[in-house]
């Protein structure tokens, strides 16, 4: 791309980027996405369960408890006006044992708190009835929890934010920034190594994965701030055609601490999935460790009928860009506005792991909020 000035640049073109972007454009302002891959949504976005989260799992008030639950409304809103592949499956969290009981009644009282629809405990006989092979001693059933297409998401927000003059530069990776009075120079490099710059007042970092680095260039010290990321990755095996296992609903256990636990997910094509699993990872790799299948099918195995390893097959693999280090409790999304931090009109959003395809639409929306005072 040439050096220009817009009003807002967005660092990535992941689904939260062009959530903003498309936010932003409907709002009037002149917009620019900068990715440096070679296509939108090459990176977390298209390697998650494509799950639309009813809000259970995190703490009322939070950040993720109120932007899923208004994520989930808007997307399924914007699926049906757009005819968005979308399915609202349901989903069965289920206790396998007597102690887990008191887990999932907690759950249960933790997702009404956050507004998540018609939750409803069952006992693991109804859960059978509802899912024959779903072994439990109870489930709490969210039938508000659904699936969706995340890449046929990401591109309607990319129209969107097209057809309100927002412009997306592939192949442009963000390398410096230089804060100044009144906004930023951004310098990227394009697809031949060119190096150029272009100045906007308003720049959204939106870059998943690599969200600590481009604070980190843009001037925020990220670790006195706690924003270091700590990748976690996450493997998925499908099951082999032809396996005999039927679900018409997601399947979940008990949370674990790092993530949602191996659950089953079935996507638009109705071929189920088992995962993710969860563990730090130092680099930035996808490949699927096929020696796993064993512990994935003993993981499922506790909550659905059992399933032979030898059905199982290495699919695909996500990373989480997490805040939390292993062992480490909670942490929320940060979406903030540097002002206080001396960068008036950079907006960070870092952490946006789990449920981030799901609130997508209500990050966008903050992110225009935030800068509505440019
Ligand atoms: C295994 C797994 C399962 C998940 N399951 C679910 C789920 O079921 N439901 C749900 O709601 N959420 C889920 N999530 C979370 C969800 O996928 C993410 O929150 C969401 O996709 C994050 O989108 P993003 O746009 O922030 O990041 P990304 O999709 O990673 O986009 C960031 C973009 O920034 C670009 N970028 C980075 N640095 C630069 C730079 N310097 N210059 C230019 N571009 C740059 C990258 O190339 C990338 O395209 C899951 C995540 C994982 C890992």
């Amino acid at each position: 791309m040439t050096g220009g000035d817009v009003e807002v640049a967005i660092v990535g073109a992941g689904i939260v980027g062009l959530a903003a972007a498309a936010a932003l454009a409907r709002r009037g302002r002149s917009v620019v996405v900068l990715e440096r891959r070679e296509a939108i949504a090459r990176e977390t976005t298209s390697r998650s369960s494509e799950v639309v989260h009813a809000g259970l799992y995190y703490p009322p008030g939070s950040l993720k408890a109120t932007l899923c639950r208004l994520g989930r409304e808007a997307l399924y809103a914007r699926c049906e006006r757009l005819r968005l592949p979308h399915r609202r499956l349901g989903k069965l969290v289920v206790a396998t044992r007597q102690e887990e009981v008191s887990p999932l009644e907690a759950l249960a009282r933790r997702g009404a708190e956050n507004g998540a629809p018609g939750l409803a405990l069952v006992s693991g006989r109804e859960a059978a009835r509802i899912e024959p092979a779903v072994r439990a001693v109870a489930a709490l059933i969210s039938p508000a929890t659904g699936i969706v297409d995340a890449h046929a998401l990401a591109t309607s927000y990319l129209a969107e934010a097209e057809a309100h003059g927002a412009v997306l530069a592939l192949r442009t990776e963000v390398v410096g920034i230089d804060a100044g009075k009144g906004g930023f120079r951004v310098e990227v490099t394009g697809a031949e190594g060119a190096r150029t710059t272009l100045s906007c007042v308003g720049l959204v970092n939106a870059a998943g994965l690599a969200a600590d680095r481009v604070a980190a260039i843009a001037g925020v010290d990220v670790d006195a701030r706690g924003l270091r990321l700590h990748p976690c990755k996450g493997d998925y095996f499908s099951l082999a055609p032809g396996a005999a296992l039927r679900l018409s609903h997601l399947v979940y256990p008990i949370p674990e601490r790092a993530g949602l636990g191996i659950h089953a997910t079935l996507d638009l094509a109705g071929r189920i999935r088992f995962g993710p699993d969860a563990e730090y990872v130092s680099s930035l790799r996808y490949d699927v460790d096929a020696t796993k299948a064993e512990a994935f099918a003993d993981a499922v195995g506790r909550y659905l009928a059992p399933i032979d390893a030898r059905r199982l097959v290495p699919d695909t693999a996500g990373i989480r860009p997490k805040l939390a280090g292993p062992g480490e409790d909670f942490r929320d999304f940060v979406i903030r506005e540097e002002s206080e931090d001396g960068l008036p009109g950079l907006v960070n959003l870092v952490g946006i792991e789990s449920p981030g395809l799901t609130a997508a639409h209500a990050i966008g929306e903050r992110v225009a909020d935030l800068l509505s005072a440019l």
